[in-house]
């Protein structure tokens, strides 16, 4: 059975990249009919904010992503959340101390430091702790076995660290970069269980997944350097042959290709690049979210499915079902992926247009009932209709179709203005005599247009535009026929009169 996991750190916000990573997770899983965990890293206690877990599991929600097994749903490998599974990862880190493949190391933060600054001097790599330094440190490799007990006795702060062999190649098959080889002489001595008692993240993360019973694996790409270090915790804790897949998923880059996508680029081009509004913390109470721009939850998640995965077909609209049933991640790129807010527009933009009206209707009458104006379900359906293929977002039916509800308090262009001269006047006095208190579809004002125009020897053309800025204040919009249907005869002939007055 094919088991992944969501593995977020209640951090803080969530970036459109995590869910980007628990979506392709969720449809990986679905599509082998596999389960969908969501796990809780809550190890670093430092960096810890409150509401974040429940941001993350708002998130998922509105994307419409089902958690088989977690912190609410329970499942037979509970507790979902590391802060309440601690005792495991010590039994394990002192199983690998016992086998020799990790050690104690007493080593204060000053004589870290110390290292740090020798081998910056010696113009060494980013590298520290590892099979070199290690013999010039304080651990249990180098002290006595006395003083190393004597240490623990007295209750001497310390780290556990793993024993990265001196000159081997680590391989791995990861399922969307091919091989990965990294040489163990560039990795570092990582810390296992820091000195709060705490495992790191390394520990937890593979001490979980193989509890878990994970069987892939699909994350970040800045987890990738992280995987030579699992692949050999896997081995030193036996668990070679239970190993999940790896498939490191490519980066989201910022508009222009330049980078990692931030929260920067969001505050300074004023997109939303988080799935909901964050108000957690201060800093970031003004962090807008795509839900509450007005996207569509669907394609919110169609646009994301998109970014690093190619369907490989000309159609880019995918329900989620859809979605599941076409997902692969042999498909999903290596490169970067850009981020182009444009096309998570186009996207809502299409799934608007799918909409039926009545559904569309509901959300003007939201709207509408919200801001105390007075509508109707037949009402709300008929500008839905109109205004369907000419919005973008939801909120703009009401914005955009604001005339529906109020005559025009100004009216674009002065040029129109010009345009109502005394011939154009009298079509419409014959024009709005003919509709008075009569009840008109479309089709009854067109035609009682042409015979107004007709009588005063002009042409359609001529007025149209005109009679358009009269009614709607606006220079374009749907068919002026339909919106005058809308409004009904008396609405349209009182707008008539006050315009040409
Ligand atoms: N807790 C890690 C994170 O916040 C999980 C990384 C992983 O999936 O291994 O992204």
């Amino acid at each position: 059975e094919v088991r992944v996991r969501f593995a977020p750190s209640p951090t803080g916000v969530l970036h459109i990249g995590g869910v980007r990573t628990a979506l392709y997770n969720y449809l990986f899983a679905k599509k082998h009919g596999g389960k969908f965990i969501l796990r809780i890293e809550d190890t670093d206690q430092a960096r810890f904010v409150e509401g974040a877990e429940q941001y993350i599991k708002d998130s998922l929600a509105w994307c419409g992503i089902q958690i088989d097994e977690g912190t609410d749903q329970g499942g037979e490998y509970a507790p979902y959340k590391q802060s309440e599974r601690k005792d495991l990862y010590k039994q394990y880190a002192q199983q690998m101390i016992d086998e020799g493949t990790a050690y104690y190391a007493f080593d204060s933060a000053e004589e870290l430091d110390e290292m740090r600054e020798t081998l910056k001097a010696a113009k060494a790599n980013s590298l520290n702790y590892n099979s070199i330094t290690r013999n010039t440190m304080k651990n249990s490799l180098t002290l006595s076995a006395e003083e190393v007990q004597q240490r623990l006795d007295s209750g001497d702060p310390y780290v556990i660290r793993i024993k990265v062999p001196a000159k081997e190649d680590i391989r791995l098959n990861d399922m969307i970069r091919g091989w990965v080889n990294v040489h163990t002489s560039t990795m570092d001595d990582k810390v296992l269980m820091k000195s709060d008692g705490m495992p790191t993240y390394h520990l937890a993360n593979v001490v979980d997944d193989y509890l878990m019973k994970i069987t892939h694996v699909i994350r970040g790409e800045e987890w990738l350097p992280s995987a030579p270090l699992h692949v050999l915790l896997y081995r030193y804790l036996g668990w070679e042959a239970s190993m999940p897949q790896f498939a490191h998923l490519p980066l989201l880059l910022k508009p222009d290709g330049n980078g990692k996508l931030s929260k920067r680029d969001a505050a300074k081009h004023g997109f939303p690049i988080f799935p909901m509004e964050w108000k957690i913390t201060e800093e970031d109470a003004s962090l807008k979210g795509f839900k509450e721009e007005g996207y569509l939850s669907e394609a919110f998640v169609n646009f994301l499915a998109l970014l690093g995965w190619n369907p490989g077909t000309e159609n880019e609209i995918f329900t989620l079902d859809e979605l599941i049933e076409s997902f692969t991640i042999e498909r999903v790129s290596k490169a970067g992926a850009k981020f182009d807010i444009d096309k998570a527009i186009w996207f809502n933009q299409q799934y608007i247009r799918k909409m039926s009206a009545s559904d569309l209707g509901a959300f003007l009458l939201e709207q509408t009932n919200a801001a105390g104006i007075a509508c109707n379900d037949q009402k709300a359906q008929d500008i839905a209709e109109l205004l369907q293929e000419r919005i973008d977002f939801i909120p703009e039916l009401l914005s955009k179709g604001k005339y529906f509800f109020e005559a025009p308090a100004e009216y674009v262009e002065k040029v129109v203005r010009k345009k109502w001269d005394e011939n154009a006047k009298s079509v419409f006095h014959t024009f709005t005599t003919q509709i008075e208190g009569k009840q008109l579809n479309a089709d009854n004002f067109q035609k009682a247009l042409e015979q107004a125009v007709e009588t005063h020897e002009t042409k359609v053309g001529m007025v149209m535009q005109i009679l358009r800025v009269a009614i709607t204040g606006e220079a374009g919009g749907p068919d002026l026929m339909k919106i005058m249907e809308v409004l009904g005869t008396n609405e349209v002939s009182e707008r008539i009169k006050k315009a040409t007055k």
